[in-house]
């Protein structure tokens, strides 16, 4: 096995390291000691020494989903999500990618998404007619929300409207990228695909870029740079621009009875290190119950992407958060993140609500 030697020496570190085991998603909801970052390095760390990549250990690579719990707990300071994409390159340079994730993979090279998405839904169509095509600011809705959750990227446009933002939506918007780096590591593909985007965003000579999803907005400010891609506009997370409106007075929420507790999207608090744009937002809307583990410690939802390849782990992820926000007594469950909300609405229980924070916002200044 091929790898570079910072990924090993991180699998050498958390091979014999149990410290980071309690805070996996996956082996708290499965409760299979496989499903951590240590089983996965001591596995891996065969392999690193002439044992050969199976099949069994590359299903457990695609169990992980790259929450970033363990890199944020490490008081080392290691990364486990680096190897975890190594040997998914190595995984598929041996033709051991999974069935479900191959299926994924030419999706996304069919319609450069992984929904197998063509055509928007109508009204998510005249939203983005009704804006001007050029504006100083792009507001970048990402492929989860154009595809799964059209109605909160219309519900975010309006939202935009109504504070008066000169801003545009592209169309055709181009794929971040991310899909093909998480699924597959750095690989020229990947690469060459948020090189083709970010030609297309420089191209509308926008000044910002707000994006809706923040793990596109992690792929624009982390990943770009990490594979030396230069984006024109400077770029903000959706929570912290819609924050924004609200402290300069372009929003005006007046309905505060909502009593709501928020999910942190793994991205946003720990990738993007940004938790308190929606706390804000949220306690101008109503009152906020935090859940046990929220901010930088919150608990991945499951993932939209692996819930495109294992269903059900991904339900028992989300339902285990669930129970979390029922645990806070509030009513309404809020996410930032369009993904986050599709993997929620589907193991949602009768007695809570869902609502995505361009929801909360929109029936608050209402
Ligand atoms: S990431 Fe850090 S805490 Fe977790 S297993 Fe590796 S060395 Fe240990
Ligand atoms: S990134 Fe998340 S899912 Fe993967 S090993 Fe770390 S804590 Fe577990």
């Amino acid at each position: 096995m091929s790898m570079v030697a910072k990924e090993e020496k991180i699998i050498n570190a958390c091979r014999f390291c149990w410290m980071c085991r309690h805070v996996c998603p996956v082996g708290k909801v499965t409760g299979l000691e496989r499903n951590n970052a240590r089983a996965r390095a001591l596995a891996l760390s065969l392999v690193t020494r002439g044992q050969s990549l199976t099949a069994d250990i590359v299903d457990n690579i695609y169990e992980c989903v790259l929450c970033g719990a363990c890199t944020k707990d490490c008081v080392t300071g290691f990364d486990p999500t680096r190897f975890v994409k190594a040997a998914r390159l190595e995984a598929a340079l041996e033709g051991l990618t999974p069935e479900s994730v191959v299926r994924i993979l030419d999706d996304l090279e069919q319609y450069s998404n992984p929904y197998a998405g063509t055509v928007l839904a109508p009204a998510l169509q005249e939203a983005i007619a009704s804006l001007p095509q050029q504006a100083p600011i792009l507001f970048y809705l990402g492929s989860s929300a154009r595809y799964q959750n059209p109605q909160a990227a219309v519900t975010a446009i309006r939202l935009m409207k109504k504070a008066g933002v000169n801003f545009t939506v592209m169309m055709d918007e181009p794929d971040s990228g991310l899909y093909k780096a998480n699924l597959l590591g750095s690989v020229a593909e990947t690469r060459e695909s948020m090189v083709q985007t970010a030609e297309m965003i420089n191209k509308t000579k926008a000044e910002i870029l707000v994006a809706f999803g923040p793990s596109c907005a992690k792929a624009f400010l982390r990943d770009y740079p990490e594979y030396n891609i230069l984006l024109s506009p400077q770029v903000r997370t959706f929570t912290s621009w819609l924050n924004t409106l609200i402290q300069d007075g372009a929003l005006v929420p007046t309905n505060r009875q909502n009593v709501i507790t928020f999910h942190d999207p793994c991205t946003l608090a720990r990738d993007l290190e940004e938790e308190d744009p929606a706390r804000e937002i949220l306690a101008a809307c109503g009152t906020l119950k935090e859940m046990f583990l929220h901010g930088k410690h919150t608990m991945c939802c499951g993932s939209g992407l692996m819930d495109l390849y294992a269903p059900a782990l991904t339900a028992k992820m989300s339902s285990s958060r669930w129970n979390s926000a029922q645990e806070t007594g509030a009513q309404t469950l809020v996410t930032a993140c369009p993904s986050c909300y599709t993997v929620f609405a589907k193991t949602q229980p009768d007695r809570m609500r869902l609502c995505g924070i361009e929801s909360i916002v929109w029936e608050a200044c209402k």
